[in-house]
């Protein structure tokens, strides 16, 4: 038969015709055009890209989009000092710093310097925080795209047994707590877990987010899963996720592809956080 396989780029393009919409309003209404700044620091290309990407997404929504390359070997103090300027600048409602950085950056030092109302990929302590006592005010863009899917697609989370291969600030934690917000039962699984198959043949849903092709095979995968591709891998000049797509997808209910699965509703829900955010700065205002 063979899984259904989830659009997530056709998903993500209706979100972000939805906030353009939205955002059409708030101009026209209110003279406020939501602004996202983005800092990269050295020219990794993969974040360039990554970067090109939420700029196109931005400009198709007349989003402000301002990015800020500073130079690979740039210091600390510098990058909290830009950040600190954004965050007093009142056309700038979500600042991104794109990850990762080169390592004599204190990353958790530069993300907490963000103001936690403008930190649009929800990574900010406080917005973390927030995350685990049960109050989803900004939620990082991965795991809110991966649970926004699979709720467009009628999939639902209550009493499921999710398996997650991915323990990352970025994916796997705020993903087991959204999860368990919504009534999942939640196994993260990780490089040093024993017996790895055991684990995800007993998935309802496998979310894997490993960064290796082939990663996934079908032998790994219960009869009827709903299997959620994550990563991201160039292989021959090809992008590929982390799962054996051809037979896993025999054997599952439902798949995300790679390209065109989570990557795409990542994307669609950073727009979606600078929204929220440049609407609260109005109603802070008032
Ligand atoms: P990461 O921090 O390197 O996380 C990888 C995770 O996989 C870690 O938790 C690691 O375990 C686990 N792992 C590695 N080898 C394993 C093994 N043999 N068995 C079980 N677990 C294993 O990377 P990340 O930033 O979270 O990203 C993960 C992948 O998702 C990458 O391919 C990335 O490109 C992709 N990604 C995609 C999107 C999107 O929008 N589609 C967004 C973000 C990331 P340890 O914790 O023990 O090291």
């Amino acid at each position: 038969m063979g899984a259904r396989v989830i659009d997530g780029r056709r998903i993500a393009a209706e979100i972000r015709k939805q906030l353009a919409e939205e955002a059409k309003l708030l101009w026209e209404e209110h003279g406020v055009r939501p602004g996202l700044a983005a800092i990269l620091v050295g020219s990794d290309p993969a974040s360039e890209v990554y970067l090109r990407i939420k700029r196109k997404a931005c400009e198709e929504a007349s989003f402000e989009f301002r990015k800020y390359s500073l130079p690979e070997n740039v210091g600390e103090e510098d990058v909290i000092e830009l950040l600190q300027k954004l965050n007093g600048e009142s056309s700038i409602h979500g600042i991104i710093v794109q990850l990762p950085l080169p390592p004599h950056l204190d990353e958790n030092r530069i993300i907490a310097s963000i103001s936690p109302e403008k930190d649009v990929d929800g990574l900010h302590p406080v917005n973390m925080g927030r995350l685990l006592l049960g109050d989803e005010a900004i939620t990082p863009c991965t795991p809110t795209g991966i649970i926004t899917l699979l709720s467009k697609e009628g999939i639902s989370l209550r009493g499921k047994h999710v398996v997650i291969i991915n323990r990352s600030k970025i994916v796997g934690r705020p993903l087991m707590v959204m999860m368990t917000n919504r009534d999942a039962t939640v196994t993260v699984c990780h490089s040093k877990t024993v017996n790895l198959t055991d684990h995800t043949r007993s998935a309802d849903i496998l979310v894997v987010a490993v960064g290796k092709p082939m990663f996934i095979t079908e032998d790994m995968v219960k009869d009827g899963a709903v299997v959620v591709d994550v990563g991201i891998n160039r292989v021959e000049g090809r992008i590929v996720g982390d799962v054996d797509f051809e037979r896993v997808k025999e054997k599952a209910s439902a798949i995300t592809p790679v390209p065109g699965g989570v990557g795409p509703m990542t994307v669609a829900m950073l727009l979606k956080n600078v929204l929220d955010a440049a609407k609260k700065s109005l109603r802070r205002e008032a």
